[in-house]
């Protein structure tokens, strides 16, 4: 039986996550583990999915109520609704769902049509993440997004009709030759959209993509920080004047919108995840803290699946020093920060004392700020994160 089948009861609660590794094309800055062309393979890999799911449930042999269950990707929307419907009925069959648990479905523009959106409103899905990125088709295509910005427009349109009332859509700044004029007429686009939910990532060029090896032959430009960092700090300012709040890195929601799925990880707090590739933090039987993750090639899965063996590629104990200090880095993404108390009260220690030198030198730098409750990235703080959570990382 599969260890991660084998847990106590110390976590009533959890996030569930399903992974759809498959997309209509792959974009060239994309570094997940995601395929394109394998529509032959979804039927199989449904019921891969909800066979995990099955077996998890049964050998976890605990109940555990479910926050949220959150369909991410890849594009799940690539998904037919049969298909999606397989998953969250083994989900629906297995877990009890909290009243007011969210539910989330990623989708990209070109792939969801009226029927589609209805079906997954009856489904259970109440939120929508489209991946609408840019409203410059030359740039779609020359990332090689397999949709247009007319389809991003028509795809939140069809989403209001079903009776999506809270949708997220993601944009991406920094990208080559953008200036910050573009960018701010891309934020005020995105604005008259009226979304619930925005999500803005600074374009990343990571190793083993396409972008990276146009880059290094010269047939794209490298994109500028400088250039990024100046939209990053236009979009905290313009989305703020309109009823924003900037409640992570990269996140910003209406009031009550903030995404509670995601919320779980930044809290550090256990998910299960199902599906090629994806992770979950759970409890071994001794109740300590392990992360686990799932082969990543679908076909593998399909395999391991269909002959009930266990899909865990990979297990990691999790040292309560690095729980902690995952537990710093995630929590400072979130613009509320960390809570001395809650902190103490999970790991029974002060996050003050444990951190002194960092929470000193960051407090003197600016990029954080500190009162009696709590410790908070400033804006300035979260511009330069990736620079500066390792800190909080131990000696392992
Ligand atoms: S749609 Fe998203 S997940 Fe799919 S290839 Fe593009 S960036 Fe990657």
């Amino acid at each position: 039986m599969d260890e991660k089948r084998v847990t106590t009861n110390r976590t009533p609660r959890a996030a569930l996550f399903v992974y759809i590794p498959y997309c209509p094309s792959v974009c060239t800055y994309c570094d997940f583990n995601v395929y394109a062309r394998r529509a032959s393979e979804f039927d199989a890999y449904a019921d891969a999915v909800a066979m995990e799911i099955e077996l998890t449930a049964q050998a976890l042999q605990t109940p555990i109520q479910a926050t949220s269950l959150a369909f991410g990707g890849g594009t799940p929307s690539i998904l037919t609704l049969p298909q999606i419907e397989k998953i969250v009925g083994a989900a629906r069959r297995h877990w009890e769902f909290v009243s007011d648990a969210e539910w989330t479905l990623e989708a990209n523009p070109g792939t969801v049509d009226l029927e589609k959106l209805r079906g997954l409103r009856e489904l259970g899905f109440a939120r929508l993440s489209l991946g609408v990125q840019t409203f410059d088709d030359a740039r779609l295509q020359q990332f090689n997004r397999a949709h247009t910005v007319a389809q991003s427009f028509e795809a939140f349109e069809l989403a209001r009709r079903a009776g999506f009332e809270n949708i997220n859509l993601d944009f991406m700044y920094g990208l080559p030759k953008q200036t910050p004029a573009d960018w701010r007429e891309t934020l005020n686009r995105a604005l008259a959209f009226e979304s619930e939910h925005l999500s803005l990532y600074g374009l990343q060029v990571e190793e083993r993509t396409v972008l990276k090896k146009q880059i290094e032959l010269g047939r794209v430009v490298q994109p500028d920080a400088e250039v990024a960092a100046e939209m990053y700090e236009c979009a905290v300012d313009m989305l703020a004047a309109h009823g924003f709040v900037h409640y992570e890195i990269s996140n910003f929601a209406k009031p009550g919108f903030a995404s509670r799925h995601n919320k779980t990880y930044w809290l550090n707090e256990p998910y299960l995840g199902f599906g090629a590739g994806a992770h979950s933090l759970w409890y071994d039987a001794r109740g300590e803290s392990i992360r686990y993750e799932n082969v990543k090639s679908p076909r593998e899965y399909i395999l391991r699946e269909s002959r009930n063996e266990s899909v865990i590629a990979k297990r990691e104990s999790i040292s309560p020093a690095m729980q902690m200090a995952e537990t710093i880095f995630l929590g400072l993404r979130l613009a509320e920060g960390i809570a001395w108390e809650r902190f103490r009260a999970r790991f029974g220690v002060d996050a003050r004392e444990v951190y002194r030198e960092q929470v000193d030198t960051l407090s003197k730098s600016k990029l954080l700020r500190v009162n009696d409750e709590r410790m908070w990235l400033t804006e300035q703080g979260m511009l330069l994160s990736n620079q500066l959570l390792w800190r909080f990382l131990p000696d392992e």
